[in-house]
């Protein structure tokens, strides 16, 4: 290790998930840093490293108490395939094989990441089987707003060891999809059947002809419910949205209708008064954010479990900006916007991009949450940009990509939305039937999307051609039936 390691600033990324893994290849990729991933699993991927609960529950033994999930196991469950296609699904500079199918399966995306760490060499800045713990500024009676070292304590899971390091600069990177949240409902601890979180959910096997009630119902839950009706006898999805999937084209066996207002020992009563009898109750309420290892000198707080103030475009804690939270909104192309999120923080350690002062980064976000506050929206949407779907939440990350100078990278970027775009329009249109759609990218400037036919409308081919004043040209024409 030369002169020149020493006098670059040293970065911690906590978690080696895909946001871990793409922060720390465009950290090592510049001149000015260095950085190390701490990942407290025996291997990389975070939500996709999944072998299936036995062997995860037998490994994770080892891991002691400082996991911050008490029960050691992953939101991830069996058979999984993903609810968005490959071509949202990638970084920049490392892409699936051509002939990839469109909704990839979990292993494939953990496959992914192991090929990502091995090709831009990343294992050697890589920390397995270590909990961060504590983190904390060097000097915490610093002015707001001043940047600052940062005091990192980790626990080696395997050694049962504890050490203590000095950071630049911390990124975190441990998800959104570890803690699940839940307010209760009444009379939920009188239900007799089986009542438990998606994040418990492994396979529909233990399900044969049961009567289930899913509450909430999200894109995720939406995959879990197709698993389920594979093998219960029915699957009732309750949810608050005014629309919802009601021309989703659910599997025979299932059906939406409004939420839960009570549970009683043999079922569900809805917002409607309808008595649903079950036997088994999967709260499909989604995740809340907690970060444990986070001393409180740090001045982070999290409102209601779903919301961090400070946190300029989502990314840089405007009190000390040293520190950056990666992946908290939601409804987005995470990959893509992990990656933006991660050339940010880099391009401002590097000195390349400027912050403002941090009285107008507060200003501006005092401003964005007078605006939540003025729209009535809960705290669980102040992570989310724009409407329900978060189509707008591309806009904002181009402009901030604009800003850090890179956009011209993102050639595609007019059809990786409209993508997204059509992809939420079948998830939420024709849940049953969309993972037959096909898409595909032909060359650098025409994506291919084949849409499965439902009662709803015949098959189509839409063709994505990129113009080259980087405008978007949609073509569709019917077509009889989606090749194979
Ligand atoms: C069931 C399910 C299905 C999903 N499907 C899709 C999909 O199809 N497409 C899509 O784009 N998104 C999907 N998502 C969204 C998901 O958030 C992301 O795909 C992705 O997992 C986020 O990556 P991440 O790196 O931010 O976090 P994670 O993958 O959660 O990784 C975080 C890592 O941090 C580590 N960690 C946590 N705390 C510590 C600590 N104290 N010390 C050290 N390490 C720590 C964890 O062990 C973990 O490895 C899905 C989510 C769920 C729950």
């Amino acid at each position: 290790m030369g002169s020149n390691y020493l006098n670059k600033k040293k970065v911690c990324i906590v978690g080696g998930g895909q946001s871990g893994l793409v922060s720390l290849k465009r950290i090592l990729e510049s001149p000015f840093l260095t950085g190390t991933i701490i990942e407290q699993k025996d291997n990389i991927g975070g939500l996709w490293y999944y072998n299936g609960i036995k062997e995860f529950s037998a490994s994770s033994r080892n891991m002691g108490k400082t996991l911050p999930d008490p029960e050691n196991t992953t939101s991830m469950y069996d058979n999984l395939s993903c609810n968005g296609s490959y071509t949202l699904m990638e970084f920049l500079d490392y892409k699936y094989e051509e002939d990839v199918e469109t909704y990839l399966a979990q292993s494939k995306v953990f496959e992914y990441m192991q090929g990502y760490a091995k090709h831009f060499n990343l294992w050697p800045n890589i920390q397995l089987n270590t909990s961060v713990v504590d983190i904390r500024p060097e000097n915490p009676s610093a002015p707001e707003g001043e940047p600052g070292k940062w005091i990192v304590e980790t626990h080696n899971l395997k050694t049962d060891t504890f050490s203590t390091e000095i950071y630049d600069a911390v990124m975190i990177c441990v998800g959104k999809n570890s803690y699940p949240y839940q307010s209760p409902i009444e009379g939920q601890d009188t239900f007799q059947g089986k009542i438990f979180h998606t994040k418990y959910y492994k396979n529909s096997k233990d399900f044969k002809g049961k009567q289930i009630v899913l509450i909430g119902f999200g894109p995720s839950s939406a995959d879990v419910l197709l698993q389920l009706s594979k093998t219960a006898e029915k699957v009732t999805a309750c949810h608050r949205f005014p629309y919802g999937y009601q021309f989703g084209l659910l599997p025979e066996n299932c059906r939406e209708t409004k939420t839960v207002k009570l549970i009683t020992k043999d079922g569900v009563v809805t917002e409607d008064d309808e008595v649903i009898p079950c036997d088994v109750i999967v709260l499909c309420t989604g995740y809340g954010l907690k970060f444990p290892f986070l001393n409180e000198s740090c001045g982070v707080t999290v409102i209601k479990e779903k919301y961090v103030p400070h946190l300029y475009n989502l990314t840089i804690f405007t009190k000390k900006p040293t520190l950056a939270f990666l992946n908290l909104c939601y409804r987005s192309a995470e990959f893509i916007v992990v990656e933006i999120q991660a050339r940010y923080f880099v391009s401002y350690l590097e000195g390349k991009t400027k912050l403002p002062s941090y009285e107008e980064m507060e200003a501006v976000l005092q401003a964005e949450e007078a605006e939540k506050v003025k729209k009535g929206l809960p705290y669980s949407l102040w992570f989310q940009i724009g409407d329900f779907f978060g189509i707008e939440s591309w806009a904002h990350f181009w402009k901030l990509a604009e800003e850090i100078g890179i956009m011209g990278e993102y050639k595609g970027a007019p059809a990786l939305e409209k993508i997204y775009g059509l992809l939420i329009g079948r998830l939420c249109g024709a849940l049953a039937v969309y993972k037959q759609d096909k898409v595909k990218k032909i060359n650098d400037n025409t994506w291919e999307i084949i849409m499965a036919a439902s009662p709803l409308g015949k098959a189509e081919r839409i063709v994505l051609t990129l113009n080259p004043d980087n405008t978007l040209t949609s073509t569709t024409e019917e077509v009889t039936e989606v090749a194979e």
